[in-house]
C-alpha cells in the first residue's frame, strides 16, 4: 500500500520542470555555431543550427551543439571549445513554465523545498535559478556534480532528504522524466509527480507515478490530497 504520511519536503527538477531548458536549443545553438563560423567560414550556420535540433534515441533529446562539433571532429579543438562556452552562460531565452513563481510562493508556507538536477557544474544551475529569479524559494540545492549521484540513483534522493531531516515518506519529487525523475524517487521511496506538459506516455512506466499533472497550478491541490489532508 501506498504511503499517507504527510509531506514535508518537496524537491524539484529543475531543466524542463521549472524551466523550459529545451526551448532555449534553438537560440544557444544559433550563438554557439555564430561563433564558430567566425573562425570556419567554410561552415553555413543555419545547416549546423538545424543538424543540432535534429531528434536522437529519446523523444526529446536531440543532437545538439555537442554532438554536431563531435560530427565536424571539432569538438576538441580551440573553435569547438569557444563555441560551447558561447552558449554555456547564455539564459537570456530561459523562462519559467506558467504557474512555477505563483505555486512556488505558495508551496515555501507549507513545505520544505528543494532542487534535485543532474548537472556537472553547480555554478551554472545556480546561475540558472538566479536569472530566473527563484533562487531565494529553495533552501536545498542538490546538483549531481556536486553530490557525486545522479538520479536515477536513489543515493541523491535520499541524501536530499537526509539534509531536510525528512524521511523519504514524508518527501515528493516532482519532474518530468519518468526513468530518471519518477523512477529514482520511488526507488527511494519517495513520492513522485510527474509533470507532462510535453504530451508523454505513461506506457511501459514502472514503477509510475504517484499522480501526474499537467499545468504546474495544479500542484498544490495534488499535494495536499497526497498528504492526506484534502
Ligand atoms: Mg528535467
Amino acid at each position: 500500500m501506498r504511503s499517507s504520511a504527510p509531506i514535508r519536503a518537496v524537491f524539484f527538477d529543475l531543466d524542463d520542470t521549472l524551466c523550459d531548458t529545451i526551448g532555449t536549443r534553438e537560440a544557444r545553438a544559433r550563438l554557439a555555431f555564430e561563433c564558430l563560423c567566425q573562425t570556419h567560414s567554410e561552415l553555413d550556420r543555419d545547416v549546423l543550427v538545424k543538424r543540432a535540433l535534429e531528434p536522437r534515441d529519446e523523444p526529446r533529446s536531440a543532437v545538439g551543439v555537442r554532438g554536431v562539433l563531435m560530427e565536424l571532429g571539432l569538438l576538441e579543438t580551440a573553435a569547438g571549445t569557444a563555441a560551447l562556452e558561447a552558449a554555456r552562460y547564455y539564459y537570456e531565452p530561459l523562462c519559467l513554465f506558467d504557474g512555477v513563481r505563483e505555486t512556488l510562493a505558495e508551496l515555501m508556507g507549507s513545505y520544505e523545498l528543494g532542487v534535485i538536477t543532474n548537472w556537472e557544474s553547480e555554478d551554472e544551475q545556480r546561475r540558472k535559478v538566479e536569472h530566473l529569479a527563484i533562487d531565494s524559494s529553495f533552501r536545498y540545492f542538490i546538483v549531481s556534480g556536486s553530490a557525486g549521484f545522479e538520479k536515477p540513483d536513489l543515493r541523491i534522493f535520499e541524501h536530499a532528504c537526509g539534509l531536510a531531516g525528512v524521511e523519504s515518506r514524508e518527501a515528493v519529487f516532482v519532474g518530468d522524466r519518468l526513468d530518471v525523475d519518477i523512477a529514482g524517487a520511488r526507488a527511494a521511496g519517495m513520492r513522485a509527480v510527474w509533470f507532462n506538459h510535453w504530451g508523454g506516455s505513461l506506457d511501459g512506466a514502472s514503477p509510475g507515478p504517484d499522480a501526474v499533472i499537467g499545468r504546474f497550478g495544479e500542484l498544490p491541490g495534488v499535494l495536499a490530497r497526497l498528504s492526506g489532508e484534502a
